[in-house]
């Protein structure tokens, strides 16, 4: 294969990748990406860089300067840097928040790709037409507002928000409000939205570790057949999962949703397909 340069000034070189975030020592993604850049034959690196809140705005100044092609970012920086960015994609203005950094010779570009690859991993891993889908939403956090921007997308037929805190899901509701019935209802009254749902779809923290007995709905309320994912992917296997694969529905983990917003930006970098079972596998290994 001949070697590409995706240097951004214009110098030649290998191509500069990172993840923004504070603390960052725990992020998964610089394994992933390294395990993609070398399984494509393309020469660079990824590495993770720990920004703290005060240095974002020379920090993404350093993107263009050290010639980075791209970044990811993460907690606490995907809403303040937006105002650093030279351009917001579609998908960052909708969501409000930016985890994908894109460097074009200088101007950089934020985009979102938590929701889309979300939604590409549910639909490739289990659920591969949701049109006409009926969905319950549970929590109304920065996770279910790009996933449910994502899910409109899909032409679902209802999308029902179910958060501990109902005024949450109310707001959500109305920002997200489409051509699709979407609805804010408070957690404890999601019952008869839960037994009706062809999918439901857990957004909240309860059950990620180290609270591993925690469950955001009683499990007693779901039905053979219906589909219940879960964003965590720490466990791999939450124990709404478990319960739900003992009722008889069918399962999806958070894992996908991790590869395939990291697949959705290392497209945007590089111009070329991911190899995202490569980057599945990378992960799984570094979970051991
Ligand atoms: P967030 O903005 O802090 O939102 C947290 C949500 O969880 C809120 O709706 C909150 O309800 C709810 N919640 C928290 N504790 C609860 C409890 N004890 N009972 C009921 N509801 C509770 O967090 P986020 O960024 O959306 O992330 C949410 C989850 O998604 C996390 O577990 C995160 O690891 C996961 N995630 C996974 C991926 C992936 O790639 N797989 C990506 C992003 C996030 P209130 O509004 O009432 O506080």
């Amino acid at each position: 294969m001949s070697k590409t340069h995706y240097n951004v000034n214009g110098l030649g070189g290998d191509i500069l990748l990172g993840v923004m975030g504070d603390p960052i020592a725990h992020s998964k993604s610089p394994v992933m990406h390294m395990a993609a850049l070398q399984a494509l034959g393309i020469p660079g690196a990824y590495v993770p860089l720990h920004i703290v809140p005060e240095r974002l705005a020379e920090a993404v100044q350093a993107v263009r300067v050290l010639g980075f092609r791209g970044v990811n970012v993460t907690i606490p920086h995907k809403v303040a840097v937006m105002p650093y960015l030279d351009k917001l994609d579609a998908s960052a203005l909708s969501v409000g928040a930016v985890n994908t950094i894109v460097n074009d010779s200088g101007v950089l570009t934020g985009y979102n790709t938590d929701g889309i690859g979300y939604v590409r991993s549910l639909k490739s891993e289990l659920a591969p037409d949701l049109n006409g889908a009926r969905i319950v939403v549970l929590g109304a956090g920065g996770a279910a507002r790009g996933i449910v921007t994502a899910l409109l997308q899909e032409r679902p037929e209802q999308i029902v928000i179910a958060n501990r805190t109902k005024d949450k899901a109310e707001e959500l509701a109305e920002a997200c409000r489409s051509a699709v019935t979407v609805t804010g209802i408070a957690l404890e009254q999601a019952a008869e939205a839960v037994s009706q749902a062809d999918i439901i779809i857990n957004t909240t923290s309860v059950g990620m570790a180290p609270h591993l007995d925690g469950m955001p709905l009683e499990p007693s309320l779901l039905r053979p057949g219906q589909i219940v994912s879960d964003l965590i992917y720490n466990p791999l296997n939450t124990r709404l999962l478990k319960e739900a694969e003992r009722i008889g529905c069918r399962i999806h983990g958070g894992l996908g949703m991790f590869v395939y917003q990291g697949a959705y930006a290392l497209e945007y970098w590089t111009g070329q397909a991911a190899p995202v079972d490569i980057m599945r596998q990378a992960i799984l290994d570094c979970l051991g």
